[in-house]
């Protein structure tokens, strides 16, 4: 590749940072641009909600191993812009500050925004989200022993900073819309496992009802919910999901759904246009379907492999999904699908905080979710997507080692 090759990316959160850096791994002799909206370098999420807020020792910014490199390894950083057009045919991008910028190669990395709270009140002071470091700095700036924090939203982010906040002493309430903790992503037994945990450390949990209004004058006073009840607040966490940012793609034609579409080589519909990371719609080679997978790992991962291919080589993105998450006391990690169904193998005891959970589907695993077994993770990860019949009663059992059944 000649050196006046270009290659750019568009979005610096984890992604782009990964992607970056790893182009200069490869090898790669050209140009690497850089462009991020926010001024920071590119810095991890998953601290966010939990060590940043509790830790002293990790109170600073979670940057992204090597990032502090980027001059040394020639890769040109522009932070505090972003990209408003592209265009596919000259091969170029407008920046917001005026200036354009030829690629040979795009990676798009522009991740997602918070899905915003719009009820009565939501703009009120010490109504917050939780995304990037700045918005850590103003929730944790309020999270002082003896606060009423109110979470609207029982996922991950809403239950992380509960916990975290606990942690801290804050009295702590979560509201779920749904019927269940982090509804769309584990089955019942999981939700109802962490509902006791938090209850157990004195955090109320409330699912099924939709916050209605928030309430005060100038600065938040409390929640008040559809079924009458009224929920008193001194700061209030929204986590109600994401939206992918696919704007900038879709105005410039490449394909959308729920996501830019991505086939398993990280390449989008438009030539020498590739996106990775929480904005793409991906085809997963192992799962055989598209879908968009908001990870830490997907974002590292998936940014590996398109630097990879930008460079030059043909390598497909085909892994299990995988995510994690701690509160309280508890590891959670899960591998593949779980859902509710007749299907699900438990081992180990609920009671102990120390299981693991199978999905079965045609006597395969096709998903695994462990509580506090990090090291059985890495083998139960394995029998996901092999497609290796397995008996449930000997999952079941857990005094067979699940390297055993995997070999046997
Ligand atoms: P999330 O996982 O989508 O959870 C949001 C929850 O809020 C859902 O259960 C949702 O229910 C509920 N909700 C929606 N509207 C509501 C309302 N008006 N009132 C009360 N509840 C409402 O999103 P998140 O927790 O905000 O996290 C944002 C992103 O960061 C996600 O992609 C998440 O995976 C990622 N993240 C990951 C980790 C991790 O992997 N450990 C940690 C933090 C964040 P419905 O499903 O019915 O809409």
């Amino acid at each position: 590749m000649s050196n006046e090759e270009t290659i750019v990316i568009v979005g610096a959160g984890p992604a782009g940072g990964q992607a970056a850096l790893t182009l200069r791994e490869e090898g790669y002799q050209g140009r690497v641009i850089l462009v991020g909206a926010e001024p920071y370098l590119p810095y991890e999420r998953p601290p966010l909600s939990k060590a940043t807020l509790t830790d002293p020792e990790h109170a600073g910014i979670p940057l992204l191993p090597g990032v502090t490199k980027f001059n040394e390894l020639n890769i040109e950083f522009r932070k505090s812009t972003y990209a408003i057009a592209i265009d596919v045919e000259s091969q170029s991008i407008k920046l917001n500050d005026g200036t354009e910028q030829k690629y040979n190669k795009l990676l798009l990395t522009t991740g997602a925004r918070l899905r915003r709270l719009e009820i009565d009140g939501s703009d009120l002071q010490h109504v917050y989200y939780l995304r990037d470091f700045d918005d850590s700095q103003n929730i944790k700036a309020r999270l002082q022993p003896g606060k009423k924090l109110v979470v609207i939203g029982g996922g991950f982010i809403g239950l992380e900073t509960a916990a975290s906040a606990r942690k801290l002493g804050c009295d702590v309430t979560v509201i779920e819309a749904g019927p269940q903790l982090m509804g769309r992503v584990v089955p019942s037994v999981i939700a109802n496992f962490f509902t006791e945990l938090h209850q157990k450390h004195g955090i109320n949990i409330i699912t099924g009802v939709m916050p209605e209004k928030i309430t005060g004058e100038g600065q938040v006073s409390g929640v008040q919910l559809a079924d009458g009840r009224f929920i008193e607040a001194d700061v209030i966490l929204v986590g109600i999901g994401v939206l992918a940012n696919v704007e900038l793609a879709e105005q410039a034609g490449l394909a959308i759904n729920n996501g830019i579409v991505v086939n398993e080589y990280t390449q989008t519909s438009v030539v020498n246009i590739y996106a990775a990371g929480d904005v793409t719609c991906h085809f997963n080679p192992l799962l055989k379907k598209s879908y968009r997978h908001e990870s830490w790992q997907n974002a590292i991962n998936q940014a590996s492999i398109a630097a990879i291919n930008m460079a030059g080589e043909s390598k497909a993105h085909a892994e299990v999904p995988w995510v994690w998450t701690d509160q309280l006391e508890v590891n959670m990690q899960m591998a593949g699908v779980v859902h509710d169904s007749d299907d699900l193998v438990i081992r180990g005891s609920i009671e102990n905080a120390d299981f693991t959970v199978f999905q079965m589907y045609k006597q395969q695993v096709v998903g695994v979710i462990t509580i506090n077994r990090g090291k059985e993770m890495t083998i139960a990860k394995r029998l996901v997507g092999s497609g290796k019949i397995v008996d449930p009663k000997l999952l079941q059992d857990d005094s067979n080692k699940l390297r055993k059944i995997i070999k046997g």
